[in-house]
């Protein structure tokens, strides 16, 4: 799409707002929180179901950035819901804020295609992602949506600075966790790989045993391993919104 284009649209939203990033390797930057509306998944533990069947407003990208530039954090979450659903217009919005200098991060559930080349080149008129970084989810078994996972096509597009996320409720997840990266591992030189437990389905020190007797293996291959704990769970009521 070009951003002519997009500028025309009007976009479903359910919140924009200032807290701190609670996850991955930007965790606890204060950060605005851009949610878009629709999710094509339905993961067994989401805890985020008012985006896809709550409420949404109809927002302009000139409004979506307006807010932005209110709220004044140089970093941006663009989350949902699914921020890159195909064919939406929803997926131009981290490339907008991208290109009007914000840091952005784009977490995105591993179900649909990253931007390619040629889609950044139509949009922004450069061939290179700027101020643009992934953190993409890969679906383990107990989200029941696993099936959906894009791998090697997905994987191929991470740059130093991308991280993927492994959401795991039991041990089958963390088996099916580390096959993936075995299998890929070559894609993840400079991607962190964040582990983070369902909450109170597995306990954090549970995985961090899991992963010390792997340890050995992540050294070999230079990899970046980190336990990942939701950090507005601990800090608020783990239903509470907009923080
Ligand atoms: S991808 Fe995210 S928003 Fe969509 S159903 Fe799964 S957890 Fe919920």
């Amino acid at each position: 799409m070009k951003r002519e284009e997009f500028l025309n649209e009007k976009i479903p939203m359910v919140e924009i707002f200032n807290s701190i990033s609670g996850e991955g390797i930007t965790s606890g930057f204060l950060t605005t929180f851009v949610r878009v509306y629709g999710c094509n998944l339905r993961c067994s533990y989401c805890d985020t179901k008012y985006s896809y069947d709550g409420e949404y407003s109809l927002m302009a990208p000139i409004e979506i950035l307006g807010e932005v530039n209110r709220l004044n954090c140089k970093r941006v979450i663009v989350t949902g819901g699914e921020p890159l659903e195909e064919e939406k217009i929803k997926r131009y919005i981290p490339l907008y804020l991208a290109q009007n200098g914000y840091e952005v991060r784009i977490e995105t559930n591993g179900s649909v295609r990253l931007y390619d080349e040629d889609e950044i080149y139509q949009f922004t008129s450069k061939k290179e992602r700027k101020n643009l970084f992934y953190t993409l989810d890969i679906k383990c078994p107990s989200s029941n949506m696993d099936k959906f996972n894009i791998f090697e096509e997905n994987f191929k597009r991470l740059i130093l600075g991308d991280e993927i996320k492994f959401v795991v409720g039991n041990v089958d997840d963390l088996d099916y966790s580390i096959d993936v990266v075995k299998r890929y591992k070559e894609y993840f030189k400079g991607v962190t790989l964040n582990f983070s437990p369902v909450f109170s389905k597995i306990e954090p020190s549970q995985i961090v045993d899991y992963l010390k007797i792997i340890n050995k293996f992540f050294a070999e291959n230079n990899l970046d391993v980190r336990l990942n704990l939701q950090l507005h769970k601990i800090i608020w009521d783990k239903d509470k919104r907009g923080v």
